[in-house]
């Protein structure tokens, strides 16, 4: 899913556990990518505006949440952001600046409405012709689950699993203490940490302009896009970070989130219930959710920020 993955598995069988994890991660990434050939997402995108393909449960299921979470922010997330990911090259070796021209013709193409599922008869289909589906924004949130999942199945009482910006916990610590989770210091090197969160049996997803990007000319394009614009979202954030129960869930939420920004993304993360968020905006400053008062310790190693508790 282009990223290291670390687990900590504290149980006598943990190499074997960790192996299964490994393997449901490829088979996830191998039926949902759009990077690779084959797999159930690019053969929904080949018949786009033909015809409805069959789909497996897993991917039936994470396109259903993809097309809810597009849904409930009015499509600052949008699941058929993909023409203009491909135009951008975000996941290529060459990613690339596209005409303005380019960029408002694919934007004819993203439109979330247009992805009809058919849970009855286990199938979806793409609306229009070349519409393209990526679940980058999300899949890997539901790796993480299937990972929790996978522990929880072989009888592990505490885990650990992070996937890039994406993190879930199963129970506590061995000694039986929440889990502390660093949050990533958007502007600091990959070790730095502007606060810490301590939870059990949750995920903490971040989102950034930091994950992904190119520079040209000595702008930064990163890889998070504005679906309204179909450019990097201008956004007055420089991060977010979800806390909440399924990892699939706080992976749509902050990428959402991060296109919202803070006024909008505090509302809408507010507004739903068992989230939380900590956002981090462009001039320095770390807002929290109320919910995470007591979770979230503010930890500023760089001396950079201001933590901003009452809004
Ligand atoms: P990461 O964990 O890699 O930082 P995110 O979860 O924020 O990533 O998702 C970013 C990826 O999602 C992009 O690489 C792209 O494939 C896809 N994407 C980009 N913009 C959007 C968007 N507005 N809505 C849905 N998916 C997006
Ligand atoms: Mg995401």
């Amino acid at each position: 899913m282009g990223t290291v993955v670390i687990q900590r598995i504290y149980h006598k069988e943990a190499e074997k556990i960790g192996e299964k994890v490994k393997k449901r991660i490829a088979e996830i990434e191998a039926k949902m990518t759009i990077n690779k050939p084959g797999g159930e997402i690019n053969a929904l995108n080949d018949t786009s505006g033909k015809d409805y393909v069959v789909l497996g449960d897993d991917t039936l299921y994470v396109l259903d949440k993809a097309r809810h979470f597009s849904d409930i922010s009015n499509g600052a997330f949008d699941v058929t952001i993909g023409p203009l990911v491909k135009a951008w090259g975000i996941w290529s070796d060459n990613p690339r600046i596209p005409q303005k021209s380019e960029i408002d013709e694919l934007l004819e193409l993203v439109d979330y409405k247009d992805v009809l599922i058919d849970k009855d008869n286990s199938r979806a289909m793409l609306k229009k012709t070349g519409q393209v589906v990526d679940l980058g924004g999300i899949a890997k949130g539901y790796a993480a689950d299937e990972a929790i999942n996978i522990y929880k199945e072989n009888g592990v009482e505490s885990a650990f699993i992070s996937m890039g910006g994406n993190v879930a916990v199963l129970g506590g610590k061995p000694d039986g203490s929440p889990w502390r989770i660093g949050i990533r210091n958007p502007k600091g090197s990959q070790g730095s940490y502007i606060g810490i969160v301590s939870v059990k049996d949750k995920t903490v997803v971040s989102s950034g302009e930091y994950e992904r990007f190119f520079e040209k000319d000595g702008v930064r394009y990163h890889h998070i896009l504005d679906p309204k614009t179909g450019y990097p979202a201008e956004s007055d954030l420089t991060g977010v970070t979800i806390v909440s129960d399924l990892s699939i869930d706080a992976d749509a939420l902050s990428t959402a989130t991060f296109v919202l920004g803070l006024e909008e993304g505090m509302r809408f993360i507010e507004g739903l219930d068992g989230v939380e968020a900590v956002f981090i905006t462009k001039d320095d400053k770390i807002y929290i959710t109320g919910g995470l008062k007591n979770i979230f310790e503010f930890k500023d190693e760089s001396k950079e920020f201001e933590y901003v508790e009452k809004r």
